[in-house]
């Protein structure tokens, strides 16, 4: 009788030693596939890596006619480069500033040509929003933007496998460099919102296109550049974060 209850004991110790060890490789194999996708496959990214000391500032809607030209010199006089999702028809209307802004080392990435939502799109639009504007930018500096934001950040799967097909990753960015400040939120309200949560790898989110009569923008960057300077951050362009992103 003894024997036996010791037998159960033993199998039911085995089959304890067995869940346990089903349960350590299924943890163990698991967040190893995520982190592969999210470091060398993924087609959406919001932040670089953490483990250099880099930024990449990014300014949305452009170009404008003001702002774009105040922030370009901002950018000059600190030499550091930046990336610029322009809208296709700005482009259009503002050639010279996308000139300047690839003579000046700065990126251009794809912003759609009239800024749709492309969640509520169709196929044929995202591919024509999209390509409309790799043409633009071609024509005016035979360059074709190697990355791509979609507008108000929305996506769906038709916008990955359309913008992926190209090649070209899609990137937001990190949910906490947002200050909104399309809407003018006051000078303050933007150097807080960048500079109280930086982090290595950040991708900030600025526009230089504001539908209003003056920009907080311009004015917030000349307290938030020199500060992101003083604590040693390397500001890059978008293409470059990824790339030392993915060699990391
Ligand atoms: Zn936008």
């Amino acid at each position: 009788m003894r024997r036996l209850a010791n037998d159960i004991h033993k199998l039911f110790n085995m089959a304890i030693v067995a869940i346990l060890l089903l349960i350590i490789s299924i943890i163990n194999s698991y967040p190893k596939a995520i982190y592969v996708s999210i470091d060398t496959n993924q087609a959406v990214f919001s932040k670089g890596t953490k483990k250099q000391k880099v930024i990449a500032l990014s300014f949305d809607d452009g170009p404008h006619p003001k702002y774009t030209i105040e922030i370009l010199d901002i950018l000059k006089e600190y030499d550091i480069k930046a990336t610029f999702f322009v809208l296709g028809m700005h482009a259009e209307k503002y050639p010279e500033i996308i000139k300047r802004q690839v003579e000046e080392g700065h990126e251009i990435g794809n912003h759609s040509y009239s800024h749709i939502n492309m969640r509520k799109a169709t196929k044929k639009q995202i591919r024509e929003e999209f390509e409309k504007t790799q043409e633009i930018i071609y024509s005016i500096a035979k360059i074709r933007p190697k990355v791509f934001r979609p507008p108000y950040g929305n996506y769906n799967r038709d916008v990955i496998e359309i913008i992926s097909s190209d090649d070209i990753p899609i990137v937001l960015w990190t949910f906490y460099q947002d200050s909104k400040d399309w809407s003018n939120p006051g000078v303050d309200s933007i150097v807080n919102t960048t500079l109280s949560k930086v982090q290595n790898g950040d991708i900030i989110l600025f526009h230089d296109y504001v539908y209003k009569n003056e920009s907080h923008t311009v004015e917030a960057l000349k307290i938030i550049i020199p500060e992101l300077l003083n604590k040693g951050y390397k500001f890059v362009t978008i293409s470059e974060l990824l790339n030392i992103s993915r060699d990391i």
